[in-house]
């Protein structure tokens, strides 16, 4: 058995963010990974991913973007290497090939079976990713044999599906990203989009993640936010990290020959079923966009930053054409893959303690499982604010969490 004050589970970037916060406190801790720092970076994403967030914000505690390229965006590869590079720097007790499968509460803690290891701790945080599982309608089911079935985890390049059309479902980033890509490949691609949030990648001369800070959308606290759960279920917004920074929207898909259908909704005999309030949710999307835009002007106009800015001005609204089919023959040999694109869900699965909700999600105050007291929650999104969904975000989230974690061990008397 070992001993050791906190486990952290997963070296991701939040993981490594708490190891840094845990050893600024002089706190003894082991973090367990499955695979390798950055072990999702590596073997869970494409390969031409790169952040749709801009590198200035690739930001960890102690750890500032110093590259060239500060408004660039990086590889999913390159972020791998600067992780690798993060733990090494910070000297992040990293065991890897320690796949967590079962950690239960004690009356001294917690006691984790990490492949053939069992160790005892009496803190845990869990920093296994809030993207560890492809969420996989059930629907899916009713998809015709012949038809090839993947989701984004197991999705490389163009080159492993087989010849014919491609049904992306979801028309989020990874959506809109997987189709554009699979368009350029020369194969026909339909995508189906419900609700989605569209964002431009760059506004009056700035990204769209300065307009998002400074405005202090993503800094607003999870006890502030109006509906917390849809917060947290929010699809993430149709925006790519090109080079050369251009809008991935579902009228730059249609330029680019990918056909545009409503929501999925039912697959029946073989026969796709899509819903016909594409042109409602695009214009929902639209409307909320310009929302965004509106709160951004005033509050240029309020700071005073008008001069030093382009003018104000308003994207063309997203075109839907009347005759999008409502329906998709999947037997027909038109489509011959049909891509998952309809969101991520964590795999909290080797927790074995009874903190959950009736829909299987932990229930945590801002990443403290008050039910569970020593353990805590990190990355996922709207943890503690808006800006805990991006990478960004894990440096005040640990920081917080750090120092409730600190508290504990003092007033537990482990400390
Ligand atoms: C396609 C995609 C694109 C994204 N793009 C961006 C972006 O541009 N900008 C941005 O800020 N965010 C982005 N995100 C969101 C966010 O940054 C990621 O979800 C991020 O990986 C979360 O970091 P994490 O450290 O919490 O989890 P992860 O990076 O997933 O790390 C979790 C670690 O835990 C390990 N692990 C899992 N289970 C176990 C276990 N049982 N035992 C031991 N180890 C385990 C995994 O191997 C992994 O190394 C993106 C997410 C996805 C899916």
């Amino acid at each position: 058995m070992i001993q050791t004050t906190a486990v952290i589970v997963g070296a991701g970037h939040a993981g490594l963010a708490m190891s840094r916060r845990l050893t600024d406190r002089s706190i003894e801790h082991v973090i367990l990974e499955r695979g390798e720092v950055a072990h999702s970076w590596r073997s869970q994403r494409w390969p031409s991913l790169r952040l749709l967030t801009p590198n200035w914000q690739t930001r960890l505690p102690g750890h500032d973007y110093a590259g060239p390229d500060p408004g660039g965006f990086m590889p999913a590869a390159t972020l791998a290497a600067t992780l690798a590079g993060y733990a090494r720097h910070i000297q992040a007790p990293v065991r890897t090939g320690a796949p967590v499968h079962r950690i239960r509460a004690v009356p001294q803690g917690f006691q984790l079976r990490a492949g053939d290891d069992v160790l005892a701790a009496r803190t845990v945080v869990l920093a296994t990713g809030a993207c560890a599982r492809p969420a996989i309608p059930a629907l899916a089911e009713a998809v015709p044999p012949a038809v090839t079935t993947l989701t984004p985890l197991g999705y490389r390049d163009p080159g492993q599906l087989p010849d014919g059309g491609v049904l992306v479902v979801g028309g989020s980033a990874t959506g809109v990203q997987l189709a554009a890509e699979i368009r350029r490949s020369g194969r026909p691609v339909t995508l189906a989009a419900g609700e989605h949030v569209r964002l431009p990648r760059s506004y009056r001369g700035r990204d769209i993640f300065w307009w998002l800070q400074e405005t202090g959308l993503l800094a607003e606290r999870y006890d502030q936010v109006d509906d917390l759960t849809r917060a947290r279920h929010l699809p993430s917004p149709q925006l790519t990290g090109t080079p050369d920074g251009v809008m991935t929207d579902l009228n730059s898909l249609t330029a680019l020959g990918v056909r545009i259908v409503g929501r999925l909704g039912r697959i029946t005999g073989g026969l796709a079923q899509f819903s016909g309030s594409l042109a409602n949710t695009c214009a929902l999307a639209d409307l909320k966009m310009n929302r965004f835009l509106n709160r951004a002007d005033q509050w240029a106009t309020q700071t005073g930053l008008d001069g030093d800015l382009p003018p104000p001005h308003r994207f063309p609204p997203t075109r839907t054409d009347p005759r999008t089919p409502l329906e998709l023959d999947l037997t027909s040999g038109q489509i011959t893959t049909v891509l998952w694109a309809t969101g991520f869900r964590p795999d909290h699965s080797y927790l074995d303690i009874p903190v959950r909700d009736r829909a299987g999600h932990i229930r945590h105050d801002g990443g403290v499982v008050t039910e569970a007291p020593g353990l805590y929650l990190l990355g996922l999104p709207v943890l503690r604010t808006r800006a805990s969904t991006y990478i960004h975000g894990a440096a005040a989230d640990t920081d917080a969490l750090a120092r409730h974690l600190h508290c504990f061990l003092g007033s537990s008397g482990t400390e």
